[in-house]
């Protein structure tokens, strides 16, 4: 059997950061918008695959009450299934106290918090309007910190909502300088239906830079939807941004923009990163992988183009093997 190496070329570009965090959302960003109901042991064998493969950044699932949201309504038993490797982050997402509450007795020691740039998306998603999210979000950040737990904060929507159209930078920059102030470590903003643009990009980390977060402090959470995620990542990376949000096998839609397609793949944006000579400690082989094996447990194709790809390379090669085999 011919394999195929499933890396790219290697041709790095001066100025960009040597290394990059891969934060890996695909178990719960992912498998929360996809309608299927994956079984808890399914996933848990995804984030053990996902840690075998070397990532480090995990979020693992969501302790939001399960009437919300159905397919994590098995949050505490994912976190009790799964051993986190050494130095490792188990990351959980928590709405509000009582999910923080929930989280820590689970045994989870970090939580991430969500508030929105727009009224519309804190109604649909959150259930509560912008100011409520955040002051529910600066409510568990203080009571995170009180028990040693970091908490990473995501600015949902932040370059275009589906019900208002265009969102204005000031509420984004407005937003996450509330969470930085509040003691989020990290400050995610998130392209939450996929409509970023790089020269939007660009102006919306310039100007939620000039709020005083360091750069060291801001990822970006994209969406392909419009095949630009890569575009918007590279476009970051010369700003120095070195965090960017991925979910394995682009897992995931947004449940409220009808045609929104899955975050961006992390074995895409791994391919790209590796191509650039910047080190993610990622297995790109394992990540293929794992995508092709969750694949079949779920009985969907893979949709990352990096996974379609060697697929179909190594199918080619194994066929044009065989017909060079004598019989
Ligand atoms: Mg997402």
């Amino acid at each position: 059997m011919t394999t195929i190496s499933p890396s790219p070329r290697v041709q790095p570009e001066p100025g960009l950061p040597s290394r990059v965090t891969v934060y890996e959302v695909g178990p719960r960003d992912g498998l929360q918008a996809e309608a299927d109901i994956i079984p808890s042991p399914i996933k848990a064998e995804l984030c053990a695959r996902l840690y075998a493969a070397g990532s480090r950044h995990l979020e693992l699932t969501s302790f939001v009450p399960p009437s919300w949201i159905p397919q994590l309504a098995d949050a505490a038993d994912v976190v009790a299934a799964v051993e986190v490797p050494q130095g490792a982050r188990a990351v959980a997402l928590v709405p509000n106290l009582r999910g923080l509450r929930r989280a820590i007795d689970a045994g989870v020691r970090e939580v991430a918090v969500v508030v929105s740039a727009t009224e519309s998306f804190a109604q649909a998603n959150l259930n509560t309007t912008m100011a409520g999210a955040l002051d529910r979000a600066v409510e568990v950040i203080a009571a995170a910190g009180a028990e040693g737990l970091p908490v990473r904060g995501y600015v949902s929507m932040a370059f275009g909502d589906p019900w208002e159209g265009e969102v204005d930078t000031a509420a984004v920059t407005t937003a996450a300088a509330a969470l930085h102030a509040a003691g989020a470590g990290t400050i995610a903003l998130g392209d939450t239906i996929g409509v970023a643009t790089p020269g939007l990009t660009t102006r919306l980390i310039s100007e939620t830079l000039a709020t005083g977060i360091p750069v060291q402090r801001l990822a970006l959470h994209l969406h392909d939807t419009y095949a630009l995620a890569l575009a918007n990542v590279h476009t970051a990376l010369r700003l120095g941004v070195a965090e960017f949000d991925s979910a394995i096998g682009g897992l995931g839609r947004c449940p409220y923009a009808k045609g929104a397609t899955g975050n961006l793949a992390t074995e895409d944006l791994v391919w790209m990163l590796h191509g650039l000579g910047i080190e993610t400690g990622l297995d790109l082989a394992a990540l293929v992988t794992t995508t092709r094996w969750l694949s079949r447990a779920r009985g969907v194709p893979a949709p990352s183009r990096v996974a379609r790809a060697l697929a179909a390379a190594a199918a080619d090669t194994s066929r044009i093997t065989q017909e060079a085999e004598p019989a």
